[in-house]
């Protein structure tokens, strides 16, 4: 079959887009559609033409597989098909079924007519990679719904449903029963028949009477939103030079925003993390692996991260058995969930018949019968080797064969659990990250036996779940929790050297992440880290592992739950205030640790922070721990709040220049009393550095 399949209808020509999977418009795609306008408009018998992407979907936009190669910018180019659409002497009408979106709608806004079934996606999102519609969308859209309309779905990014612009001038006809392609045909040849005059939107004149006041307004509140990221207020100025401008001087405008977006550091991330995304999702098992069935999952464990996994299943419309030790538990865990349900239906994102439904889908048990019929099992039970390794021989004894089992476990060695069964190849790890229901991120742990279907099967559970399932190797904290405990090293080496919480909170907080270490930390509690602290000088006694931060732990400040920690607390709020009183314990704690202090800038706050991440990551990587190191680039994007515009450690390292990375780390390494295991660039690093690579 031709990319643009090209079948007569009486008098008209259907051209239909045939570049699965969404009509992503590549270079012969263009082309394609190129040659098939020609061929109709060469045809006498032809009276009227319609594109289409049959019933199902219409056109997802660029092909983002050409993305970066010199096929996107070999000619016809996007603007070219459309201007030779929009100049042609027959009608042309889109007809749309399923996504729309992108150059797809930009594609349908040139054509002289568009009809749409009434679900059709229609979206302009690529302010979402940090650019705007670069082929006359911003031109052409607010000429057909209005400039505020136009603006809203731009600078969003967002689709709507085809149904919200029955009446404008954006959908001649929406079909809202029957097939699609008849109604178009039927509309084409109509418009021939009547010889209806040709729309094209470039020549509509923009009537928007108070535009200036309204896109000031606008300028003002998108900047406010968009702190970090240029091309939402670069959208803002596209659409208003729709509104100031003639056409073409407006697409010129367009072009000359859109090649500047291209260009920014913010952009790159942006488009990486999109990429990165999907490169996660791709596993070095051979190809055509089988799939398991995943039909019922058992949780062990209704705790905080049992209770929520369990959501996680139900959300997808998984039946899940939770089972737990005591009723007491059970009954709390039970408890929680419905509480959590309970407030999404008061909020109205679930209807009362799903939140029947969801709840009916979780049967809680005491009992490991319960578990036979399971095709995965989920422990998240306490953090002990000794409990798991008691459900573990459970799983093993009840589970049936070809079942997986998995565990949520943070920290402990999956191998070892995988060793307790008679099924190491079954055995892998699933951590999920709290709140489990709504963080996107799951770390899913390979472990030595593991065998490459079990594997396969959980990145397609994740999927299922709505969640970006990242491949970690066995090791302490697999990828996310062992980088962050470098973070955490470095923030606290900051401290002996001078700087206060709020000094590093406020630096980090700059750089883009949600919350800087410190206040993380009060939210997070500080008796954790205490507690570890203290077990590791038992094991290994002779060894420091004392911090500052036993200092506030013993004055019994935790963090928020106890009102201070880091910061204090007005009694019922959150805002973290700065306290004199934690200025005189750390000044106490130099004096006594022979710290002296310097002063320290932001912007090493931020090298130290985040090149410790960077250098921990690149050890990851080069253990094999981590596949790729855009991988790691995602769980930090989804799992750890690092800014989406810096694209995650690694490729922020990349934009920074990997041979700065590895000047800093010296120079960090050099200071007297250094710990090289956090500073000494790592041996991947420092050859890449050499070599003038990158890591992406
Ligand atoms: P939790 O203390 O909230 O819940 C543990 C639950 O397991 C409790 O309800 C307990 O009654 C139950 N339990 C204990 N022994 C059991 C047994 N033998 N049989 C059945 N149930 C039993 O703990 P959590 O925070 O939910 O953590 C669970 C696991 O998830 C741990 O391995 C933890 O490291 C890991 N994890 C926790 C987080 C987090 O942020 N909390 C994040 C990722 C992973």
């Amino acid at each position: 079959m031709r990319i643009v399949d090209y079948a007569m209808h009486g008098g008209c020509a259907v051209l239909t887009l045939t570049n699965p999977p969404v009509n992503g418009l590549g270079f012969d795609l263009r082309r394609g559609i190129v040659a098939a306008l020609d061929q109709a408009l060469a045809d006498a018998q032809v009276r009227a033409i319609v594109l289409t992407g049959g019933e199902k979907l219409f056109c997802g936009g660029a092909d983002v597989r050409e993305f970066g190669s010199p096929r996107s910018g070999q000619e016809p180019g996007l603007l070219a098909v459309i201007a030779a659409i929009e100049a042609s002497s027959k009608p042309v009408v889109a007809a749309i079924a399923g996504v729309c979106l992108g150059g797809g709608l930009e594609l349908a806004l040139g054509c002289h007519f568009r009809v749409a079934k009434a679900d059709a996606s229609l979206g302009l999102p690529e302010v979402k990679l940090g650019l705007l519609p670069g082929a006359g969308g911003t031109q052409r859209l607010p000429r057909a719904i209005g400039l505020e309309a136009a603006l809203d779905m731009i600078v969003s990014g967002r689709p709507r449903p085809a149904a919200r612009f029955e009446g404008s001038a954006l959908l001649d006809a929406v079909v809202k029963e029957g097939e699609l392609l008849p109604a178009a045909i039927a509309f084409a040849e109509r418009a021939a028949a009547e010889k209806m005059p040709l729309k094209r939107l470039r020549d509509v004149k923009l009537n928007a009477p108070g535009a200036d006041a309204f896109l000031q307004f606008a300028r003002n509140n998108v900047k406010a939103a968009n702190r970090f990221l240029p091309a939402p207020a670069q959208c803002v100025e596209a659409v208003a030079a729709s509104a100031s401008q003639p056409f073409d001087e407006g697409l010129r405008t367009e072009r000359a925003l859109f090649i500047g977006l291209m260009n920014t550091p913010e952009s790159r991330a942006l488009r990486h993390a999109f990429f990165a995304e999907r490169a996660a999702s791709k596993l070095d098992v051979p190809a055509g692996t089988p799939l398991r069935e995943v039909r019922q999952v058992g949780i062990i464990g209704a705790g905080t991260m049992g209770a929520g996994i369990a959501m996680v299943c139900a959300n997808a419309g998984i039946p899940v058995v939770l089972l737990e030790a005591k009723q007491e538990a059970l009954d709390r865990g039970m408890a929680t969930i419905r509480g959590n349900y309970e407030a999404t239906l008061k909020k109205g994102r679930l209807s009362p018949a799903q939140f029947e439904q969801r709840l009916a889908l979780i049967t809680p048990t005491l009992s490991y019968d319960a578990l036979r019929d399971a095709d995965l099992a989920v422990e998240a039970v306490f953090e002990s080797m000794e409990v798991k390794e008691k459900v573990f021989r459970a799983l093993d004894a009840v589970m049936k064969p070809g079942a997986i089992l998995a565990s949520n476990t943070s920290a402990l060695d999956l191998d070892a659990i995988a060793r307790l069964t008679q099924r190491p190849r079954d055995v892998i790890g699933l951590h999920f990250f709290s709140p489990a229901n709504v963080m996107r991120l799951l770390e899913i742990v390979r472990g030595a036996a593991t065998a490459p279907d079990v594997l396969a099967t959980a990145m397609q559970l994740a999927r299922k779940l709505g969640k970006v399932a990242v491949v970690s190797g066995v090791c302490d904290g697999f990828i996310g929790n062992r980088m962050i405990a470098r973070y955490g090293e470095a923030a606290s080496g900051l401290i002996n050297q001078g700087a206060l919480p709020q000094q590093v909170d406020k630096a980090i907080e700059a750089f883009g992440l949600a919350m800087g270490p410190f206040r993380m930390g009060d939210m997070a509690g500080l008796d954790i880290g205490w507690a570890i602290r203290k077990r590791q000088a038992a094991a290994q006694p002779g060894k420091d592992f004392a911090d500052v931060a036993d200092r506030l732990c013993e004055a019994g400040r935790f963090g928020q739950k106890t009102g201070a920690g880091w910061y204090r607390y007005e009694p019922g709020r959150r805002d973290p205030l700065p306290d004199p009183e934690v200025t005189r314990v750390i000044e106490q704690w130099r004096a006594d640790r022979g710290h002296t202090a310097c002063k320290i800038d932001a912007t090493e706050i931020v090298e130290r922070c985040i090149y410790a991440l960077v250098n921990e990551g690149a050890r990851i990587l080069e253990e094999g721990i981590a596949q790729r190191a855009s991988d790691i680039d995602v769980v930090y994007l989804n799992g750890y709040g690092f800014p989406l515009h810096r694209g995650g450690p690694m490729k922020y390292a990349d934009e920074v220049g990997l041979p700065n990375v590895v000047r800093a780390l010296r120079r960090f390494a050099a200071e007297p009393g250094a710990n090289p295991a956090l500073w000494a660039p790592a041996p991947l690093l420092a050859r890449l550095a050499a070599e003038g690579g990158s890591f992406n």
